[in-house]
């Protein structure tokens, strides 16, 4: 704390959106900021009722919904790439409090986290980052801002289940069209996990329940490949219900 307080003497905080000395997120700039229009479809990306995928549109193995609160702009968008590639994690609070307070101040819209919130079968699991980048970043965003998401709306995080095995291109920096290949195959489940049948309560250390809901954790939603890898191996591997929620998309 002693050490926080005097970093913010040297190096006092200015807001992201217009510069004023304070916070990351001054308050005029806070009370501008909107949740996105509407939420999606997962597959079509076509506006969905909660975000959940149309039964049209679904199949074994994909995934059953998105939740993504922001447009992927202006100074919520400066802020996810200061963490990412200016390491800026000090931001991570105030990052998640503006998640946090736009979840809970659009409860109509964001239906879904609050069904997950009150069962206490959810899991957030954040997206993987390969273990050498997360080495060279020394952290993982979707980890930290995940953490303290979960920590609020009650759910589980687990960072054991899902591994990213093979390193890929950053996918904003490809083509769309090849994007999908870039991902393919990337996501694993860890040899140590077992997936059961029975009730969480039933479960031994190492066991995970195949009827918990994962909710995968992503900063932005592009065109959506790495969450839909992710819940394809979670759901080739015996999970029932795989959900998305993303800061951006
Ligand atoms: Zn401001
Ligand atoms: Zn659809």
């Amino acid at each position: 704390m002693v050490k926080m307080v005097f970093l913010n003497f040297l190096f006092p905080r200015h807001c992201i959106g217009c510069g004023s000395e304070g916070n990351y997120f001054c308050f005029n700039c806070q009370r501008k900021i909107k949740p996105l229009d509407f939420l999606i479809c997962p597959i079509c990306e076509k506006p969905a009722i909660d975000g959940l995928a149309h039964p049209r549109c679904q199949n074994r193995y994909s995934i059953d919904g998105l939740v993504s609160l922001f447009p992927y702009e202006g100074f919520v968008k400066t802020a996810i790439g200061k963490l990412k590639y200016h390491f800026m994690t000090d931001l991570i609070e105030d990052l998640s409090n503006l998640m946090i307070r736009i979840i809970k101040a659009n409860k109509d819209k964001f239906k879904l986290l609050n069904y997950l919130e009150k069962n206490s079968e959810s899991i957030l699991l954040p997206i993987p980052l390969y273990w050498q980048r997360e080495n060279w970043r020394g952290f993982n965003q979707s980890e930290l801002l995940g953490g303290k998401l979960a920590k609020h709306f009650n759910w589980q995080m687990r960072t054991d289940i899902l591994i990213r095995q093979k390193q890929t291109q950053p996918q904003m920096s490809l083509k769309a069209n090849r994007r999908q290949e870039n991902i393919h195959g990337v996501f694993k489940i860890a040899s140590n996990i077992q997936i059961r049948t029975c009730l969480r309560q039933n479960l031994v250390s190492g066991e995970i329940s195949r009827h918990s809901n994962i909710l995968l954790f992503d900063d932005v939603w592009t065109t959506g490949w790495t969450l839909k890898e992710a819940a394809k191996t979670l759901k080739k591997s015996g999970f029932k219900k795989v959900f998305g929620l993303t800061v951006c998309r």
